[in-house]
């Protein structure tokens, strides 16, 4: 280091802490900031560079541009050079500055004098708030001592920024927090909430990112980290036993725990006149930089662990704690990064709605929360950044939208929707004892899928008939061990006790593809929804398929039961699961457990190859159900869950309508009887085509059940079958438009 360079910098954040505490306004201390550290660099020009919305920066302060350019001079994200510090996040360091990349000339600043130029962007855990140039006219490059110390400063200006040191008038001075957000998401369960933000981990407020005592600092740190690393000890002593992944996970957190260069680091910027708290923010800072960078999933997982662990020790210096001390509010939002399926259970239907920055459509989290009925949008980028706890949220599940801190007149229209929405649910519920027959004489089974304990409730509410789909498999997802049997069978007594006596159809685990336990060893597979999977794992690992089977039967106890075999593929499958079924019946037999009053035992047709299996297969299967979501994807080729592709084909579309009505066809000439339990049974205008194709027992969410009975309700399958019919020899692609032209046409 330079000498004097640490003394400097330490002088210079002493003399930012004065300004912090002085009681001037944010435009008279931007300016007074800009004037110090102009004199302690050493520089003509010191420059701060604010958003003023997220792709504007503004020049909101300079010693050495002209003046009459603060507030004028704008440029957007990735313009010039300071708009290149900012979209990067990266330092720009040049002695040549106009022959720089990228370099754009301002006249009105009067810059064309000074030839080096440093830029360094200001960012507060990920999020981008402005940029600091200093400039001179000498041509040289600042040293690395320099730029660090500018680094130090930039953080200290996030800090100040983020207590609102610089609020004040003009859109770049508005206090940060405030404004009214829209943030985009993908929708991953539909329904609109209004809440209040609940951030699962809350973030953490550093009051105080200057050292007063820089050995104190030290001090601070090294017993901050030492307790961060026996709570790590401690956490992997108690987990020796339990699923790998968490072990790997606090492995990886005791390794950067100890890690030398993540303390140097830190103490280096202590030295410079950081506190610890704010040493420690500076290097998660730039962890999350980078997280931003790296496209490689398992890199990115222990850059959030290091986040992870970068907060617990934020907790430990600042002595808050996970809760922060607020209580949630009545009608929460949760926000988060990212939440398990445990922790989500844990709060419940206590939840309004959830906003995740990560997450997928296919993760247990969403299946929870599907399952719960909480509307959801995943990939909502910077929400966690942005959101503050108790802040005023709207959530549309429908569309993917959030509205952080709305404006009056977006609430309004969004109570509008949510009251419209309200009305059609009171038309819904005056329905809900009428069943389902159709114009033309058709009755329709609309029956529900679960998963949970939790939904039962909603057979009652919904209307539903029974349920179509019961997936086994969450109790599976949601824990770290594997279940035992006598849990099972408790919980499938709870299910039927809960049913009434209305026909359940429990799917046996279907686990594999997108849904892994986290206690069964992973297998790295290169398709994993084309792999091992479902009735293949359990054919192939016949002491749970075995286990499953016991429970269901004694759960049963003298009551009918109705166990439904998933993704099979061809007969010879469904025979094995079978042939298991009944040596399981024969030793409970054996053992003197009462044995189901009826059995039926059905097939999932997930594949295009079950629709072709021998006539042979459709008499001897008790009933089949078409497992919708997996089957699209392998009719278009098109993966489920990924977003480029799977909103591509379209369900109407003839093609798949026609392969529908053929296994209709197979279906009925054995009286096999025939379901569709995929997420388009739950779309009124898909399950009203299905419907016409034959399809006589849909199954779908509860919430689906009112809007799609409403519509079968008024509907004539006879003539909705012409127009298909009539659409198909047009030789149209789709007869979504055919169908929705004579939908409008029936008003
Ligand atoms: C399906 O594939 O349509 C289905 C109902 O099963 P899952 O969505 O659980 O794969
Ligand atoms: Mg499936």
């Amino acid at each position: 280091m330079v000498d004097g360079t640490e003394t400097e910098s330490r002088k210079l954040l002493g003399r930012l802490r004065e300004e912090m505490a002085s009681e001037a306004a944010g435009q008279e201390r931007l300016d007074r900031i800009t004037h110090l550290i102009a004199d302690s660099i050493r520089a003509e020009v010191c420059s701060i560079y604010l958003f003023r919305d997220e792709e504007t920066l503004e020049l909101c302060a300079t010693e050495g541009l002209s003046p009459e350019a603060v507030h004028k001079t704008r440029m957007r994200m990735g313009e010039g050079l300071v708009g290149r510090v900012a979209k990067s996040g990266k330092v720009v360091n040049t002695a040549d500055a106009p022959s720089a990349k990228g370099f754009r000339y301002m006249p009105e600043t009067g810059e064309e004098r000074f030839s080096s130029f440093l830029g360094v962007p200001v960012q507060r855990l990920g999020e981008k708030l402005g940029v600091l140039v200093v400039q001179s006219r000498e041509a040289r490059k600042f040293s690395a001592d320099e730029i660090y110390a500018l680094e130090v400063v930039a953080m200290v200006l996030a800090e100040m920024a983020e207590l609102g040191a610089f609020v004040g008038e003009g859109a770049a001075l508005s206090p940060l927090h405030q404004q009214s957000v829209q943030l985009t998401g993908g929708p991953a369960q539909e329904g609109s909430a209004e809440g209040h933000v609940w951030l699962h981990e809350p973030r953490v407020v550093v009051t105080n990112p200057i050292a007063e005592d820089p050995h104190r600092e030290q001090e601070r740190l090294t017993e901050a980290v030492e307790e961060l690393r026996v709570g790590v000890d401690k956490m992997l002593e108690i987990s020796r036993d339990g699923d790998t992944e968490q072990l790997q996970v606090l492995e990886a957190y005791r390794m950067f725990a100890n890690s030398k260069g993540w303390m140097r680091r830190m103490e280096e910027d202590i030295a410079l006149g950081l506190s610890a708290e704010a040493a420690v923010e500076k290097e998660q800072s730039q962890a999350r930089a980078r997280m931003s960078q790296v496209t490689d999933p398992y890199l990115r997982e222990r850059l959030a662990d290091l986040d992870d662990l970068s907060n617990r020790l934020l907790r430990i210096l600042t002595g808050q704690g996970n809760a922060n001390g607020a209580d949630l509010p009545p009608d929460p939002i949760l926000v988060a990064r990212n939440i398990g399926p445990g922790d989500l259970l844990e709060y419940g239907r206590s939840l309004k709605g959830i906003v995740l920055e990560e997450g997928s459509v296919g993760s247990h989290a969403t299946i929870v929360a599907r399952a719960l009925a909480i509307p959801l949008v995943v990939h909502v980028g910077r929400i966690t950044t942005e959101a503050l706890n108790g802040d005023h949220i709207l959530v549309d599940g429908d569309n993917g939208v959030v509205h952080l801190r709305p404006e009056d007149t977006v609430v309004s229209a969004f109570r509008d929707k949510v009251a419209m929405q309200a009305k059609a649910q009171e038309r819904y519920a005056s329905i809900r004892e009428t069943p389902t027959v159709t114009r033309d004489g058709a009755r329709i089974n609309l029956v529900m899928n679960a998963g949970l304990m939790a939904d039962l409730p909603s057979l009652g509410h919904s209307g539903a008939e029974g349920v179509g789909l019961f997936r086994t498999e969450l109790q599976f997802l949601i824990r770290n061990q594997m279940p035992k049997r006598s849990e099972l069978v408790s919980q499938y007594q709870r299910v039927l006790d809960a049913a009434g006596g209305k026909r359940v159809v429990f799917r046996t685990l279907d686990i594999g593809s997108d849904k892994v336990l986290p206690y069964m060893k992973h297998v790295a597979e290169p398709n994993p929804a084309l792999g091992w999977r479902a009735i293949r794992v359990g054919l192939d690992k016949r002491g749970v398929m075995r286990m499953q089977l016991q429970a269901l039967l004694r759960a049963a106890n003298g009551r009918p039961l109705t166990i439904m075999f998933p993704f099979v593929a061809q007969a010879e499958e469904y025979r094995e699961a079978r042939w298991e079924v009944n040596k399981t019946i024969e030793r409970e037999k054996r053992l003197g457990h009462v044995l189901p009053e009826t059995l039926e035992v059905g097939a999932m047709l997930e594949t295009p190859s079950l629709a072709f299996a021998p006539q042979k297969f459709f008499d001897e299967v008790d009933f089949v159900s078409i497992g919708g979501n997996d089957l699209k994807q392998f009719f278009f080729a098109a993966d489920r869950e990924n977003e480029l592709v799977r909103r591509r084909y379209d369900t109407l579309n003839v093609s798949f309508l026609t392969f529908i009505e053929r296994i209709v066809e197979r279906c009925s000439t054995s009286d096999t009887p025939l379901s569709f339990c995929g997420e388009d049974a739950g779309r009124p205008v898909e399950a009203l085509c299905l419907a016409a194709m034959g399809m006589r027992t849909l199954s779908m969410r509860p919430a689906s059940i009112g809007p799609v009975k409403s519509l079968l309700l008024r509907s004539d399958l006879l003539a909705v079958r012409k127009i298909i019919a009539d659409a198909r020899h047009r030789g149209e692609q789709s007869v979504r438009p055919a169908v929705m032209e004579w939908l409008r046409s029936q008003g």
